[in-house]
């Protein structure tokens, strides 16, 4: 027999709580972390079988060892089926080495595995109950405009996305604005961070709990749960079958969600030999993983890989969870890691804008494989690793990078790079003349709280 999972909080103060629970709350009471108390296993002769199936099927393989106990089969089959209705494209760079493509969906970024899973597991639960759910969001280019797109037109469900005005690109920014509908969009003349400060200081405000407030960024459960699936999908369809083979991951990261999704997917039996965690200039993991010692880095640092501009990865503490320690959401550890386990799986590496520019070149021009500047970050990591670490300089060894955008939504560093421009994918083409709707914001609490207050009484 299963037995439901159940989920605590990497802050250990709250009560543990069901799947649906930790999915509509999203953050802890105790402003901690979800994390599931026991990682079901899939046993490797099941993991051959994936080999044939296709990315919906294995999506429902793996999410059902966490899910089936807590919504009946037809639903989640259909969720998947209906979430996963875009190609994902595994492109070989050289011998083993590929490159995972996460970037046909319809925001055209890997945020779309996550996001239209958990729109689609969330909107489940409150039309069965009747109930209104507000969706608070900060984004730093990317999540936006896969929760806004994820969330588009369900009943039950308002979204408010709060972004930094001057840190995200023109596309990205169409593409929460041009919605409308349900979807409000915020700009906020400041940093990620800031949005996300704003963002979690609503979620703890008495004032605003008859609100009903749940987060969608990278923190909820909803999220982590669909990102372990193409790690599954990614080794079953490419590896060679030889004896105890295991995969290099190489995964470009800011909040390290999509890094999370890996872990739980090696915890839950997927042979992985080392994941590469790939940061821009933002090294404050990198330097944890050297020294043991972590600071987050405030302000964060503008890089050209521009999602993964943070100086804190809000999903850190639950890495640090997975290996035995405690971080609170400051950033402070209440309980050493163990490190020692965290070096044996991880190569941790910060990659500067120079070296993702040359990469962008090199890979373009020696491959023929085409990189935007996130995919860039994570590809130039797993050089990094493979020449600190000869032994897996070999052809053979089964890497997989992931590319986490498409190329076309960073056309003036391509161009600037290439002399070219990546071709529009048709969801993209889109929005580019479709009205937009943005209202602009200070950067203070009490306005932000009045806007939230504001918007309920409109309705
Ligand atoms: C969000 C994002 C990342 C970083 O993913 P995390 O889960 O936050 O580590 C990388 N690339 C792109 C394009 C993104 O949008």
């Amino acid at each position: 027999m299963t037995q439901t999972v159940k989920y605590y909080s990497t802050n250990l103060k709250a009560p543990r709580v069901s799947f649906k629970e930790a999915l509509l709350k999203g953050l802890a009471p105790d402003r901690g972390l979800y994390m599931p108390e026991s990682i079901p296993q899939i046993p490797s002769g099941r993991i051959d079988e994936f080999g044939t199936m296709s990315y919906s099927e294995i999506a429902y393989a793996v999410t059902s060892t966490f899910l089936r106990e807590e919504l009946p089969d037809k639903a989640l089959k259909n969720m998947v089926k209906d979430a996963y209705n875009y190609p994902v494209p595994l492109e070989k760079v050289l011998g083993n080495r590929f490159i995972m493509r996460l970037d046909q969906g319809p925001t055209a970024s890997f945020k779309d595995f996550a996001a239209r899973m958990m729109g689609r597991l969330i909107n489940y639960y409150l039309e069965r109950e009747n109930r209104q759910l507000l969706i608070l969001t900060a984004t730093s280019g990317d999540t936006g405009s896969a929760i806004a797109n994820a969330f588009y037109g369900l009943r039950n469900i308002n979204v408010v996305v709060l972004y930094p005005e001057k840190e995200v690109t023109n596309r990205q920014r169409k593409q929460m604005t041009t919605l409308g509908k349900n979807i409000r969009i915020v700009a906020l003349p400041g940093k990620f961070d800031d949005c996300q400060s704003l963002v979690k200081q609503a979620f703890s405000d008495p004032d605003l709990e008859h609100l009903n407030l749940s987060s969608a960024n990278s923190i909820n459960i909803g999220r982590l749960i669909p990102q372990i699936v193409y790690y599954f999908y990614a080794f079953a369809k490419l590896r060679s079958g030889s004896a105890g083979e295991k995969a290099l991951f190489s995964v470009p990261s800011g909040n390290f969600g999509d890094m999370m999704g890996g872990m739980m997917a090696k915890n839950m039996g997927l042979p992985v030999e080392k994941f590469i965690i790939a940061t821009n200039e933002n090294d404050e993991f990198p330097r944890f993983m050297e020294t043991g010692n972590y600071n987050k880095i405030q302000p964060s640092i503008n890089c050209i890989s521009s999602a993964m501009n943070v100086g804190h990865p809000s999903n850190l503490a639950r890495l640090i969870a997975l290996y035995g320690g405690i971080m609170d959401e400051k950033g402070r550890i209440a309980k050493a890691p163990d490190m020692d386990k965290m070096r044996a799986d991880i190569h941790a590496v910060s990659i500067t804008d120079e070296q993702t520019r040359r990469t962008i070149k090199d890979t373009y021009q020696t491959y023929g494989v085409l990189l935007e500047p996130h995919g860039a970050t994570g590809w130039a990591g797993a050089e990094d690793f493979i020449q600190k670490y000869p032994q897996y300089n070999n052809e053979n060894q089964l890497l997989v990078s992931l590319e986490t955008a498409h190329p076309a939504k960073f056309p003036e560093e391509i161009n600037k790079i290439l002399d070219m421009d990546p071709q529009l994918p048709p969801s993209l083409k889109e929005v580019e003349n479709k009205k937009e709707h943005v209202e602009r914001m200070d950067n203070q609490y009490s306005t932000f709280k009045s806007f939230l207050l504001d918007q309920k009484n409109e309705r």
